[in-house]
């Protein structure tokens, strides 16, 4: 993909991210949003539309709204009221989905994002609360589109950013941050190839060093983080060179094809309907009293910033291993649970940045479904660190554990992968290799130091992994040294 280097122009991006929140019942009436059921299973008949039912606002609702609010540091309104968005469709039988307009809940945030070379704060506009609506099938009935109920009233947020993002990888970084947060709040699963977080791309050009905002066209239809990015890269390219030749860029709303790897119009702004916005008369407004902000805060868990310092300041991990650590919040639990049995940050780091995330790399799962406990994990780093066992035995009784629950030692015992540190032991090993390589040993003592390894790893090969390599190291090299 290319990356854009224009020096005479920069683009300016701002996202408005939906995500969907995990209560257990819908915005406004007593069922399950989860998704998955048989269609029109989880409907009551407010979700029909059906005239006379009234909303009743869910509390959790609100409680995960403030959650979000205050970890990006916004302001949480004291009162705050919903809004009628009218439109007609299909899927929205009443004819309105609530919405909050002119009063969201939260607003005036910010959030740091990190790249490479820099970090950076975006500031976020506002969060409020909305319902989503329903969906129209067009692909299962060759005459009729057919509608599922099951989503209208799923709650939702609306996380309005901002136009400070101003380069793709930003907005990539962005959406990352935002996941990370949802996720660590619990308040959405983040799951953007499922629809759990869905993004909007606002996008504009201008000269650099302008300060005036370009025309935008927006963009929808990017259901995973590779494709905001790249679909940001296309259209701030198409923008450049529109104006480059000429043109000018008309507001409009586009739809990345992520099969053609372009953006179609969709419908012009301009023609867009008017909402006629107005406020909900059938709920109360949410008031937010200093009282239950304050008891939202102090359930709030430690965010993810705060965690990698602390990894990075209290632990001594470098950066990029509390990065990667903290970019999950299971995964940074496993890691702490991890440590409160064996109290060795380092050893437990490096352990699981290279054998635990492959395996989780290479069997796709979670750490959630990652079968070895922190018990045997933490076992097994301390066999090593007491120099019962060497790497290699290491990795095979790590191997050995995704598929046993026994203890470490005692699959070090059966495989027979206790390291022996007993000079005893190694040294005839030792001396039939000297004496098998007469060749090699010649060339050791002309200056070919590096044949080293060579005979480590034959008195290895021989004592079947048992011999201490650092043990073994020392012999070899003071009897080549002396014979
Ligand atoms: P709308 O009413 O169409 O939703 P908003 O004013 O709510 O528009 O803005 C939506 C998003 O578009 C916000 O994230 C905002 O930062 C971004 N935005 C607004 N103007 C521009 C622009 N000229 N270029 C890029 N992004 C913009
Ligand atoms: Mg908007």
């Amino acid at each position: 993909m290319s990356t854009i280097s224009n020096d005479k122009y920069e683009a300016v991006i701002g996202l408005e991210v939906h995500a969907q929140l995990l209560t257990k019942t819908k915005a406004f009436a007593a069922v399950s949003p989860a998704y998955g059921g048989a269609p029109n299973t989880q409907v009551t008949p407010l979700c029909l539309g059906h005239p006379g039912t009234l909303p009743v606002l869910n509390e959790n609702l609100v409680r995960y709204t403030v959650k979000m609010g205050l970890a990006t540091n916004c302001k949480i309104a004291e009162k705050s009221i919903f809004a009628r968005k009218n439109y007609f469709y299909p899927d929205l039988p009443k004819g309105y989905q609530i919405s909050q307009y002119e009063t969201p809940i939260c607003y005036d945030g910010e959030i740091e994002i990190e790249l490479d070379e820099y970090t950076k704060r975006i500031g976020i506009t506002r969060i409020h609360m909305e319902e989503d609506a329903g969906k129209s099938i067009h692909d299962q009935d060759p005459y009729h589109t057919l509608v599922d109920l099951n989503r209208a009233g799923t709650p939702l947020i609306e996380i309005v950013s901002e136009p400070d993002l101003r380069t793709p990888q930003e907005a990539y970084a962005y959406l990352k941050k935002i996941r990370q947060i949802v996720q660590y709040l619990e308040v959405c699963d983040g799951n953007m190839e499922e629809g759990s977080l869905r993004c909007d791309a606002n996008v504009s050009i201008r000269k650099r060093g302008d300060k005036t905002l370009g025309t935008r066209t927006e963009l929808k239809n990017m259901n995973s983080f590779r494709n905001v990015e790249r679909a940001l890269t296309y259209e701030i390219e198409r923008q450049i060179e529109l104006v480059e030749s000429g043109g000018e860029v008309v507001q409009k709303t586009l739809l990345w094809d992520p099969a053609k790897l372009v953006t179609r119009q969709m419908r012009s702004k301009e023609e867009a309907h008017d909402y006629r916005y107005f406020p909900e008369p059938d709920l109360p407004p949410v008031i937010v009293s200093d009282k239950l902000r304050e008891e939202i805060r102090s359930e709030l868990p430690e965010l993810p910033n705060v965690r990698l310092e602390r990894f990075v300041n209290e632990l001594g991990l470098n950066r990029d291993e509390a990065t990667i650590l903290t970019e999950n919040r299971n995964l940074a639990d496993y890691f702490e649970e991890s440590l409160s049995k064996l109290d060795e940050p380092k050893a437990i780091a490096n352990v699981m940045l290279t054998e635990v995330l492959r395996v989780l790399n290479d069997q796709s799962i979670t750490i959630e479904e990652f079968t070895i406990t922190k018990d045997q994990l933490a076992g097994l780093i301390s066999l090593k660190l007491e120099d019962k066992i060497n790497s290699s035995a290491m990795q095979t009784i790590f191997n050995e554990m995704l598929s046993s629950d026994e203890a470490p030692e005692k699959l070090a015992e059966k495989m027979n992968l206790i390291q022996v540190s007993d000079s005893g032991f190694v040294e005839p090993i030792i001396d039939e290799v000297i004496k098998a390589n007469p060749d090699e040993v010649a060339r050791y003592k002309e200056g070919k130091t590096a044949l080293i390894g060579f005979f480590i790893g034959q008195v290895m090969k021989k004592s079947q992994g048992k011999a201490n390599p650092k043990q073994v190291r020392e012999i070899i090299s003071s009897k080549l040294e002396s014979s």
